[in-house]
C-alpha cells in the first residue's frame, strides 16, 4: 500500500498536468517545479525565489524534493494557476509590462508583489501612479560628462506629450523635453551599473539622444516604467485610431535587438579600425565611443532586402587595419559598411540581428524613415 505522502505526491503531479499549470504563474517559464502552497500557484524555480521575498505572504515549496501534507495539495488543486490569474489579474491594464523569464530580476520582482502583496490588479485606486497620465518625482540621472548620478526632476505629462526633466529644483526652463511620440525606456542593469538602471532614449532632429536613470526604489523605479508606457499607449490610441490593444502594446517600449562592441572603419575603407560600442535598435543601428554616450557618433539605416540591403560575412580581401578577424559587411543602396568582432560567436550573432530586419519587409512609414536617415562616417 502507498504510504500517506507518496497518495499526495501523486495527487500533486495530477493536479500539475491541468490546463494552465503547465507554465510558471508569474513569468510564463515552461514546466514550474514549484509552488507556492498558500498562493496555490505552480512557480519556475526563479519566481520561487522572488516568493521567497514575500514570506508574510507566499510559503514556496519543491514540488519534486519536498513532502506534501494533504491539506496542502488540496489548496493547490482548488486554485491553481488559472484560477489564480482570474482573481489577481482581473485588472491589469492593457499598457502594464508583463514579465516574461528573460527579463531583469526588477520587473519580475515587482510584478510578483503587485499582484499577491499589493493586489494591485484587483483595485484600479493603486493603479494611479502609472495610469494617472501624470507623473513628478526625482530620478537618479547620469550627468552626460561626467558620468556622475544626480538627484533630477522629472515630469511625465500626457497633456504636454512630453516626459522633460530640470537640472535645478527650481528652474522654470526644463534641460530636456522628450515627446512622447519618440519616447522608449528599457531596463538596463548590466550596462549601467545599477540594478534598477533604466535607459531612457528619444529622438530629437532624427537623432538618438540617450538619458539613464534610475530610482533607489524598485517600485517607483517600475512605476515609472509602466508610467511612460501608459503614456505611449494613450498617445498611440490618438495617433492610431481603430488599432486594437494587440497591436499597440508591442509598440509601447521595445528592448534592443543586439548590443556590443565592434570594430568599424570610415566610409573610404582606408581609415583605421576603431572600437566602438553598437546598438540595434530595430532597423536602427547607432555607434557610440562609450555604452553610456548621450548620442551616438553615427546612425545607420538598415533597410529589406527587397530595397538592396545584404549582410555578408567577412570583410573585401583588400581590407586592412582591423584587429578583430571576424568580419561584417552591409551593404546599403549608398555604401558598404565593414564592421569586425572579437569572437565567431557575436559575429554570428550580429548577422542573425540584422539578417531579421533585412528578411522583413519594410513598412510604408519606415521608407519615410530611411528617407529621413542621416549618418555620419
Ligand atoms: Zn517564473
Amino acid at each position: 500500500m502507498a504510504s500517506e505522502s507518496e497518495t499526495n505526491k501523486r495527487l500533486l503531479l495530477d493536479v500539475l498536468t491541468r490546463p494552465g499549470n503547465d507554465a510558471c504563474a508569474d513569468c510564463g517559464n515552461a514546466e514550474p517545479d514549484w509552488a507556492s502552497v498558500t498562493l496555490g500557484v505552480f512557480v519556475c524555480q526563479g519566481c520561487s525565489l522572488l516568493h521567497r521575498g514575500i514570506p508574510h505572504i507566499s510559503r514556496v515549496k519543491s514540488v519534486q524534493q519536498e513532502s506534501w501534507e494533504a491539506s496542502e495539495v488540496e489548496l493547490m488543486a482548488a486554485m491553481g494557476n488559472e484560477a489564480a490569474k482570474a482573481k489577481y489579474e482581473q485588472k491589469v491594464p492593457a499598457f502594464y509590462y508583463r514579465p516574461k523569464h528573460t527579463d531583469c530580476k526588477l520587473l519580475r520582482e515587482q510584478w510578483i508583489r503587485a499582484r499577491y502583496e499589493r493586489n494591485e490588479f484587483e483595485f484600479i485606486e493603486k493603479q494611479e501612479p502609472y495610469s494617472a497620465g501624470y507623473r513628478e518625482g526625482f530620478l537618479w540621472k547620469r550627468g552626460r560628462d561626467n558620468g556622475q548620478f544626480l538627484s533630477r526632476k522629472f515630469i511625465l505629462s500626457e497633456r504636454e506629450g512630453a516626459l522633460k526633466y530640470f537640472s535645478k529644483q527650481e528652474a522654470r526652463d526644463p534641460k530636456a523635453v522628450m515627446k512622447i511620440e519618440t519616447l522608449n525606456a528599457t531596463f538596463q542593469p548590466a550596462k549601467i551599473g545599477n540594478p534598477y538602471g533604466l535607459q531612457i532614449t528619444y529622438l530629437r532632429d532624427n537623432s538618438t539622444r540617450n538619458i539613464f536613470v534610475y530610482h533607489s526604489d524598485s517600485k517607483e523605479m517600475v512605476d515609472w516604467f509602466n508610467a511612460i508606457r501608459a503614456a505611449r499607449f494613450h498617445y498611440l490610441q490618438v495617433a492610431f485610431p481603430g488599432a486594437s490593444d494587440e497591436e499597440l502594446v508591442p509598440k509601447l517600449t521595445r528592448s534592443f535587438m543586439k548590443e556590443g562592441f565592434m570594430e568599424k572603419t570610415g566610409p573610404k575603407h582606408t581609415e583605421g579600425f576603431k572600437k566602438r560600442w553598437f546598438t540595434m535598435d530595430d532597423r536602427r543601428l547607432m555607434y557610440f565611443k562609450d555604452p553610456l554616450d548621450a548620442y551616438a557618433r553615427g546612425e545607420v539605416f538598415i533597410g529589406s532586402k527587397e530595397n538592396s540591403y545584404t549582410v555578408l560575412p567577412g570583410l573585401p580581401p583588400s581590407t586592412q587595419g582591423y584587429h578583430w578577424n571576424h568580419g561584417i559587411t552591409i551593404v546599403t543602396p549608398d555604401r558598404k559598411f565593414l564592421f569586425a568582432c572579437e569572437t565567431e560567436a557575436e559575429q554570428k550573432d550580429w548577422i542573425t540581428a540584422f539578417q531579421r530586419v533585412i528578411n522583413r519587409p519594410m513598412r510604408p512609414q519606415e521608407y519615410a524613415v530611411e528617407a529621413h536617415f542621416k549618418h555620419k562616417p
